[in-house]
């Protein structure tokens, strides 16, 4: 499989739950292509996410975990944002993650400069549970910003803003052309 150039995913940045949850094919219609099917994709993925993410060492308790958080966050944002009651199955698997470890960082200074220091059990845990607690945080705030975008073809999960009804310029000027073209089509009145 071609390596995944996650430079060109103008979405990875967003909350880090968010984040995995839109590597799911299932997120992206139009384009379904699992972004984390092998070890690669998810050291790609992790390394994107360095910055506010430990990058634990392959091997398939953190290629599973991964998955399987990613399933679990999945579910929980397509049911809230279709406003369906969140499956108690999915609130207890993500808090167990989210519990497994204090994953708080400390910032140390060191001769060659500064690094962040996560404390905890073992670094697939603590890199589960810090993508576990952003769900978690997601979840648990109101949920207002935490939409799926309803463009044609797309169906990212974004936090959106009273303005900003698509994940992106793009899916914004998608929907608008693909609502325009079925009035034409149609032959409804403009409007
Ligand atoms: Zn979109």
């Amino acid at each position: 499989m071609r390596q995944t150039d996650y430079s060109r995913l103008a979405w990875l940045g967003g909350p880090l739950a968010l984040d995995l949850a839109n590597t799911l094919p299932l997120a992206r219609p139009d384009t379904p292509l699992d972004l984390i099917s092998t070890e690669e994709q998810l050291s790609a993925w992790l390394h994107r996410q360095a910055y506010r993410l430990p990058v634990p060492p392959p091997g398939l308790a953190r290629f599973h975990g991964f998955r399987r958080l990613r399933d679990a966050l999945f579910r929980a944002f397509a049911a809230v944002t279709s406003g369906e009651q969140l499956p108690r199955e999915i609130v207890g698997a993500l808090n167990s993650v989210s519990n497994r470890t204090p994953a708080q960082p400390r910032l140390l200074v060191l001769p060659d400069g500064l690094q962040v220091e996560y404390r905890g059990a073992n670094p697939v845990d603590i890199a589960l549970a810090l993508v576990a607690a952003s769900g978690v945080r997601l979840l648990g705030s109101g949920l207002n910003d935490l939409r799926r975008c309803p463009a044609p073809g797309c169906g990212l999960f974004f936090l959106g803003t009273p303005r900003r009804r698509w994940c992106s310029d793009a899916c914004g000027a998608r929907a608008r052309s693909a609502r325009h073209y079925a009035r034409v089509a149609g032959g409804g009145p403009e409007h």
